[in-house]
């Protein structure tokens, strides 16, 4: 596979990526980087790609050409759970999430725990991972529901903890694909708030149609159509230019 940078100082860099499915170019040579603490929203109609670049950095489809470089190492040549070991995690559309246990017992599970949880260790640890269940579970707006079984809580909770889960691993890059839809007014709002917060220390890349929340989070949007990037930059850019409004907001 050809590796074109040699070097970045960018947190992710994704340089002349491609994916052919059957002679299809669901991605088609593509660039896109992303730094250290940035929100990086990805836009674009249906079948522009979008769930098919993270599917790429994460390991589940494999590229045919091109390079995903994350802290200089090169992803595409990686399985998936060694992504996730090198730091980047990924929540899907639907949350999958461990219905009929607690919001305690989804984040514990999550925990990356070490080789051996056995002997003098384990207490030690036991009180570790319960402090931090409890401070994710505050963030991301669930700490007095942590009793609750998971199948009882809205969709939206739902959603919050499995980015909870998420970011009980700590990753460096987290993506997110549409986070917010489903959501009531309320709980978008309280999603963005919520990003806002968790970029701190690390960053995230969002799929979303939501034009009001992504104005709400983003640093940098890249639209793509056609597995290609039509429009890139801030928020304010891409929504005055033509070819976006004509390809998608327009509609
Ligand atoms: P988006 O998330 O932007 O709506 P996708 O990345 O899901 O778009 O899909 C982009 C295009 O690639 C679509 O035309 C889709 O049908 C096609 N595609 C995605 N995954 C596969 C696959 N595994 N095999 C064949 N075609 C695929
Ligand atoms: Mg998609």
């Amino acid at each position: 596979m050809k590796t074109v940078t040699s070097n970045t100082d960018f947190l992710l860099a994704i340089e002349n990526l491609t994916v052919s499915f059957d002679g299809f170019k669901a991605v088609n040579d593509l660039n896109l980087y992303v730094d250290e603490n940035e929100i990086h929203v990805i836009i674009g109609p249906n079948g522009a790609g979008k769930t098919t670049v993270l599917d790429l950095i994460c390991g589940r489809t494999r590229a045919t050409d091109g390079s995903i470089k994350f802290h200089n190492r090169e992803l595409t040549e990686m399985r998936e759970h060694e992504i996730v070991r090198e730091g980047v995690g990924r929540k899907f559309q639907n949350p999958s999430i461990y219905e009929d246990l607690s919001v305690f017992e989804n984040l514990e599970i999550s925990f990356p725990r070490g080789r051996s949880v056995f002997g003098a260790l384990a207490f030690k640890r036991d009180a570790e991972v319960i402090d931090r269940v409890h401070e994710i579970a505050d963030m991301v707006f669930l700490k007095e529901l942590l009793d609750t079984q998971a199948a009882f809580l809205s969709h939206g909770q739902k959603q919050w903890l499995e980015i909870g889960m998420l970011l009980i691993q700590d990753p460096e890059l987290l993506m997110l694909d549409e986070p917010v839809a489903g959501m009531s007014v309320s709980e978008r709002k309280q999603t963005a708030k919520l990003l806002n917060e968790i970029t701190k220390g690390r960053s995230v890349m969002v799929v979303e149609h939501d034009m009001k929340f992504v104005e709400d989070i983003a640093h940098r949007v890249t639209v793509l159509h056609q597995g290609k990037i039509l429009s890139e930059g801030s928020m304010a850019k891409v929504q005055a230019d033509p070819k976006v409004i004509d390809v998608y907001l327009g509609h």
